[in-house]
């Protein structure tokens, strides 16, 4: 029988971490930042006219896409805006990966790439990281329709470097190369000064991690004046007004304040140290991270094992049951407190179980 259902486009959907209801937990798995955003950002909020809410917002998002442009030293034509770059990557998937060659991503990485190619049905091939769960810019040179990688690479936290980015560039040369720099601001280089070479390439940035924002949904994409005219055709196709009258104010006045900005930054990188010494200290194996977390692994304890056990004591951490990953946790840099929190129970745990 024939049944509306045979028309479904069906889809595995992407699961996002938990947001779990626990006022006493310390949470670890979902790559936020542990500080609140700019001071300037609360109040450019409370300024709001909420007599304005009657109109449209200006569906250009002039005001947030212009202090970006400036922040980067783009033109206003080259910036592209959405929400969170969760939707920026949508779009750009819709716009640059209509082709009939796969087009080409790590094996282990963000794990929205393959739910976007799914559900637009583009086809691709996962390149395999190397023995050292790193991306190997050789592995790039194949025929494709198209590359995106993060980087840092998620959830690995290691990155490439600027010469290996252009590396990838150089065999690429026709086909729409996106990095997604979702962790770049916390030590990672930027592909940004390539942008002057290569037309084909788009950066890719969100405001959920490094600048505090991830409930505002802020994320944008800079790249050829004509790429970006892309963009924002497919945009105006779907959705014309992505951005809301708050998020506007809310995302400038963050780009306002760059000593808050860079303060921020330099705390988590500074815990990230400190964390990434303790848990070697404690018998686990990682490489330094370039990004707002740490992805470990322990010589003794398996990591489901661990992430349980810190689950039951508040502490959430990310686990994936995925194969070459499956023994890893990757864990959010927290405040110092709080890591120092995981630190104890870490330490208190693998101690209880040696002695088991
Ligand atoms: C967090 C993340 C994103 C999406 O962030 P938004 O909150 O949608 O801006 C994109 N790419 C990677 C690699 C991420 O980790």
């Amino acid at each position: 029988m024939k049944s509306w259902r045979d028309n479904v486009r069906r889809v595995v959907p992407y699961v996002p971490g938990e947001q779990p209801n626990d006022p006493d937990m310390i949470k670890l798995n979902t790559n936020e930042n542990p500080y609140p955003p700019s001071p300037k950002v609360e109040e450019a909020i409370r300024n709001l006219d909420c007599d304005a809410f009657r109109l449209y917002p200006d569906p250009t998002a002039h005001k947030l896409v212009s202090a970006i442009a400036d922040y980067h030293d783009l033109k206003e034509s080259q910036v592209f805006v959405g929400v969170g770059s969760d939707d920026v990557l949508a779009m750009a998937f819709m716009t640059f990966f209509n082709g009939d060659r796969p087009i080409l991503f790590p094996d282990i990485t963000y794990s929205f790439y393959d739910v976007w190619a799914d559900l637009l049905r583009i086809p691709y091939v996962k390149v395999p990281l190397n023995q050292e769960l790193e991306i190997s810019c050789a592995d790039y040179k194949q025929e494709n329709g198209g590359v995106i990688f993060p980087n840092p690479n998620a959830p690995t936290g290691t990155a490439l470097t600027l010469e290996e980015i252009r590396f990838i560039l150089e065999h690429n040369r026709e086909t729409t190369v996106i990095v997604d720099e979702a962790y770049v601001d916390f030590g990672a280089d930027t592909a940004l000064p390539l942008l002057k070479e290569y037309d084909n390439l788009l950066v890719v940035r969100t405001f959920s991690k490094s600048r505090s924002m991830a409930g505002m949904r802020i994320g944008y994409a800079c790249g050829s004046e004509e790429m970006i005219r892309c963009l924002n055709d497919v945009k105006y196709s779907f959705n014309s007004y992505t951005m809301d009258m708050t998020v506007l104010e809310a995302g400038a006045a963050s780009i306002a304040d760059e000593d808050y900005f860079q303060e921020t930054i330099c705390k988590v990188q500074e815990t990230r140290q400190w964390t990434q010494e303790q848990l070697r200290r404690l018998g686990f194996t990682l490489k330094d991270s370039s990004a707002n977390f740490v992805f470990a692994s322990h010589g003794e304890c398996p990591a489901r094992e661990l992430f349980e056990a810190l689950r039951q004591n508040h502490i959430y951490v990310r686990y994936f049951d995925k194969p070459r990953i499956d023994n890893y946790l990757r864990i959010t840099i927290g405040t110092q407190k709080e890591m120092e929190k995981l630190v104890d129970f870490l330490e208190t745990y693998l101690k209880k179980r040696k002695e088991r």
